[in-house]
């Protein structure tokens, strides 16, 4: 048994694999790029909220110190000493030197230092030192003149005589509502921008005119703000005064952490793609497996159902062929009971002879020796002995010629004589029923080439077939009718019965068809077969209207 895979197909439609492809290309471009987007807007917002909380905290303490810077200007605009030492008209005094430097110590401050009216500087906390205000006159600068004007004044600048940076309070000192000079505090911010410069935003205080003035970036001092381009911009605006306080945060650290989620989103991506692409892969295996199995089974069921068939017909034919060799094996008991028969018949025949002889011998004595005054009757009798005898002799002869063996050599027989014959055998069939029996008219010298035993043979099982065809028929008949030419002679025996339909037809010549219980099947086959022996043939001729069976004997004119 052989079993083949059905074909498996290859897995998914090809149509699916261009579309799967640009699904993948669209996900590897639109994940990541919606990552890198999304990402960076919450880096962006967190960075401005840090940014937002730094600045405010910057501005704050921005604010507290020049806050306390401008208490102090305000208290010491009204210190007694300070007033009572410009009240005085000195030029120089040591002693508020001293004070404003211990004050300065105090406060943090780079310088304080007083003015009089003119804006001669009569008193500094850096009186002691080499780069000492005192005796400057400071008048032309703006803070000076915006206190004398407004009571108080603010400027970022550099000092003429140290060359540093800072912002310069000042407030005026009045004497009777008249301004009598100007206390100034200078407030030097390195330290503050140092502490901003360690951070990696850049911090710049603007002012009225948006210049930069207090910066962790040093080198853009008194600038407009550089581009923010990249930054995050914070401003924060400063109390009491039109300053603002300005925080850029470089938007680079976001862009970082943007491009590092795109990048892990798109390896993310291309992952999920292997994985799905394998698991694909995997499963359209298996899917073909199991439609490979399924083939294979499918095969094999097919293979299993083919053998069962087969199996069963060489059962179905196996138990046919017993039943034929059960019935050939009670056709050949049957056909052996019947040669026992022949034989017995031929025994009975035989040994009749002697006795009937012996009959006929003492019935033509008796009538030789009828004494003159017996009776006609008497001799009728014997005469009628006799002829019955003589009939007996004659049956008991044709009874052991036809069970005779075939002596297997042709010669002429007389088809007359072969008919009479073979009506004797059959003669009791006839006795029962008053049938109608039709001969033809034959020349004696009609000869066939045949074998009588045979040929008799043929006609008695014609002649038995004929009459069990009409077994249960009304008016019962048989004619037998014969035409000759120089070559050959034909002999038809004809019936009255139901015929043959076509299947009869079709297997009446086939061994052992019969429908007869005590038949054999086997009459007709061998009746054939002596015909064609003689070089004649036996046949049935077609079934025509008013008429049961007729059959066709064939033989080579002698
Ligand atoms: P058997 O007489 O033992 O059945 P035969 O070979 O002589 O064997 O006949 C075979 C069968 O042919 C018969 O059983 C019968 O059915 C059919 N048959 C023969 N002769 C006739 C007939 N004259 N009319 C109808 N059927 C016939």
């Amino acid at each position: 048994m052989s079993v083949t895979a059905r074909h498996a197909d290859s897995g998914s439609p090809p149509f699916r694999r261009p579309v799967v492809i640009a699904l993948s290309i669209l996900l590897m471009l639109t994940v990541p790029l919606a990552t890198w987007h999304l990402t960076e807007r919450a880096a962006v917002a967190r960075l401005t909220q840090a940014a937002l909380a730094t600045a405010q905290t910057r501005a704050l303490a921005l604010d507290s110190i020049l806050d306390r810077q401008r208490a102090v200007a305000t208290v010491l605009s009204v210190d007694q000493q300070v007033v009572a030492t410009l009240r005085a008209g000195r030029l120089s005094d040591p002693d508020v030197s001293a004070k404003l430097d211990l004050l300065r110590e105090e406060t943090q401050s780079s310088v304080i230092y007083l003015m009089d009216a003119s804006g001669r500087t009569v008193a500094a906390s850096n009186w002691d030192r080499p780069e000492s205000f005192v005796g400057h006159d400071y008048g032309f600068r703006d803070y000076f003149q915006q206190a004398i004007r407004q009571g108080t004044g603010q400027e970022y600048a550099l000092g003429t005589v140290s060359g540093r940076h800072g912002l310069y309070l000042a407030h005026d000192i009045r004497d009777a509502g008249r301004p009598i000079g100007v206390i100034v505090v200078k407030i030097e911010f390195d330290q503050l921008e140092r502490a901003w410069a360690r951070d990696s935003d850049a911090t710049f205080v603007l002012g009225d005119d948006d210049r930069v003035l207090i910066t962790s970036r040093p080198r853009l001092r008194f600038q407009t703000l550089p581009s923010s381009r990249g930054l995050v911009t914070t401003r924060v605006p400063l109390r009491r005064s039109d300053w603002r306080l300005v925080v850029q945060t470089p938007t680079a650290g976001a862009r970082r952490i943007a491009g590092l989620a795109a990048g892990t989103a798109l390896l993310v991506v291309l992952l999920g793609g292997i994985v799905a692409a394998l698991t694909a892969a995997r499963m359209r295996r298996t899917a073909r497996q199991a439609r490979a199995q399924a083939a294979y089974r499918a095969d094999l069921e097919d293979a299993v159902q083919a053998r069962t068939r087969a199996l069963s017909d060489e059962m179905r034919e196996r138990k046919a062929a017993e039943q034929r060799l059960i019935r050939l094996q009670s056709d050949l008991v049957q056909a052996n009971k019947l040669a026992t028969l022949g034989q017995i018949t031929a025994g009975v025949a035989h040994e009749l002879n002697q006795p009937l002889a012996t009959i006929r011998l003492l019935a033509e004595n008796g009538r030789a020796l009828l004494p003159a005054q017996a009776t006609q009757a008497t001799g009728d009798n014997l005469t009628r002995i006799i002829g019955m005898t003589d009939r007996i002799a004659v049956i008991t002869d044709r009874l052991r010629g036809f069970s005779r063996k075939a002596t297997g050599t042709l010669q002429p027989v007389s088809l007359d004589q072969a008919i009479q014959a073979s009506l004797m055998l059959t003669a009791s069939r006839r006795r029962a029923s008053a049938m109608r029996f039709d001969l033809p008219e034959l020349p004696d010298d009609l000869c066939v080439r045949a074998e009588s035993v045979r040929l008799e043979q043929i006609l008695v099982n014609l002649l038995t077939n004929a009459h069990d065809a009409q077994e249960d028929c009304a008016a019962p008949w048989i004619r037998l009718a014969a035409s000759w030419d120089t070559d050959a002679v034909t002999l038809t025996v004809t019936d009255n019965g139901p015929g043959l339909d076509a299947e009869g037809a079709a297997r009446l010549f086939t061994p052992f068809a019969t429908d007869k219980p005590q038949g054999m099947g086997l009459g007709l086959v061998i009746s054939r077969d002596i015909a064609r022996d003689f070089g004649g043939d036996l046949t049935l001729d077609p079934a025509s209207p008013g008429q049961g069976a007729t059959f066709r004997l064939t033989l080579r004119r002698a």
